[in-house]
């Protein structure tokens, strides 16, 4: 079931990190988990309710449908979800010594809170792949484009 469009919903920090959320949560969410209370299915997933209190079968489910609307929700789902295994390394470690990172950078036009574009990485990882990421930029941005003063066109 797909989120909320991230452009709409979501701020970004100049640092990547997502700060603040609009309304969705409270709109689109509190209609979403109301649905679901009343339908007696999982509010994420559409399992059965074991009881009509909560939308969420599951402390899983929660946290993923928390995690289309809020950052730290996400974090703990994916988290979860790839074994607190870095995915470039493979390598286990604890959750504090662990990053959740986008495949494709926000500042790329990656999606901010879309699961397919969040993936679990060390520290280590981490660190060097936003260094390459920054070294690319800096390439890109050498490169002059047309529509840059400096650069004539003659045709
Ligand atoms: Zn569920
Ligand atoms: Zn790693």
């Amino acid at each position: 079931m797909p989120g909320p469009r991230p452009s709409e919903s979501v701020v970004v920090g100049p640092n990547g990190r997502i700060v603040s959320l609009s309304a969705a949560w409270f709109s689109d969410g509190a209609r979403r988990r109301a649905e679901a209370r009343r339908a007696g299915r999982c509010v994420e997933c559409g399992r059965d309710l074991p009881h009509h209190r909560s939308p969420y079968c599951s402390r899983k489910c929660q946290w993923k449908f928390h995690g289309h609307y809020f950052w730290d929700s996400a974090r703990t789902y994916v988290l979860l979800r790839d074994r607190y295994t870095c995915q470039i390394c493979h390598g286990r470690r604890r959750a504090r010594q662990l990053d959740v990172d986008h495949i494709v950078e926000i500042a790329a036009g990656g999606a901010a809170l879309e699961y397919s574009n969040l993936q679990t990485v060390c520290r280590d990882c981490h660190r060097l792949k936003t260094q390459n990421f920054m070294r690319e930029r800096r390439t890109l941005d050498e490169i002059p484009s047309p529509d840059r003063p400096g650069l004539h066109i003659t045709s």
